[in-house]
């Protein structure tokens, strides 16, 4: 099954799709994923990408549906993946269509207000990935699952972070108009509870096509 995962930045995808990846043994790609270990490997893509997401813009979109349709390629992808981060407008969700078939798409719905707050207070493992917020981090600098180093990413600080949401708001939030009228969309609420609220809301609908 190809799922993509519709939300605003700090909605919590991420979270989701690692717990769906986990349950269901789909592939997990991240586009944003994707672009930090190259910046972090140095690579001419990471070059590229850099100064778009430090701006809090979209990396250009023939760029990116290139990364995404070579991954796509691969035959871990057979079984069927879970696209976190891609498509961000109706451009790419037409390539996305052009080599693909999507045949879920979840779109996690948030209040806005919360997102800045959300977004400027997160922290991210280094080695495995996993998100946390300071405000329940109690001053610990490491990660409860691996131990990995805590950090800040470059664009969570309010000047980027409000780029993104417009960016969102602008060519993101359409998609939600597209994958309804492909018959395809599941919405659920991200809140502020636990993700595993969240989770067993998903986990639901993914039963019917997964169990
Ligand atoms: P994310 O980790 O999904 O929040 O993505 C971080 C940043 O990477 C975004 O703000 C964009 O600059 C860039 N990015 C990630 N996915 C895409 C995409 N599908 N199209 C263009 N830029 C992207």
């Amino acid at each position: 099954m190809n799922i993509v995962l519709l939300g605003a930045p700090g909605s919590g995808k991420g979270t989701q799709a690692s717990m769906i990846s986990e349950r269901y043994g789909l592939v997990h790609i991240s586009t944003g994923d994707i672009f930090r270990e190259n910046i972090k490997n140095g690579t001419e893509i990471g070059l590229l990408a850099k100064s778009y997401i430090d701006a809090g813009k979209l990396v250009p979109d023939e760029v990116t549906c290139e990364i995404v349709r070579q991954r796509l390629a691969k035959d871990d992808c057979k079984k069927g993946y879970l696209l976190d981060g891609f498509p961000r407008n109706t451009y790419q969700a037409d390539q996305l269509d052009g080599f693909s078939k999507v045949d879920l798409c979840i779109n996690i719905n948030i209040d806005h207000a919360l997102l800045m707050n959300r977004l400027c207070g997160r922290r991210v493992c280094r080695d495995c990935g996993e998100s946390y917020h300071v405000d329940t981090l109690n001053g610990a600098t490491t990660c409860k699952k691996c131990g990995g180093e805590l950090y800040q990413r470059r664009d969570d600080n309010p000047e980027t972070v409000a780029s993104r949401l417009a960016v969102y708001n602008e060519q993101t939030a359409p998609l939600i108009d597209y994958y309804t009228k492909k018959g395809v969309i599941f919405h659920c609420t991200g809140t502020e509870a636990p993700a595993s609220v969240l989770f067993a809301t998903v986990a639901a609908e993914l039963d019917k096509y997964l169990k």
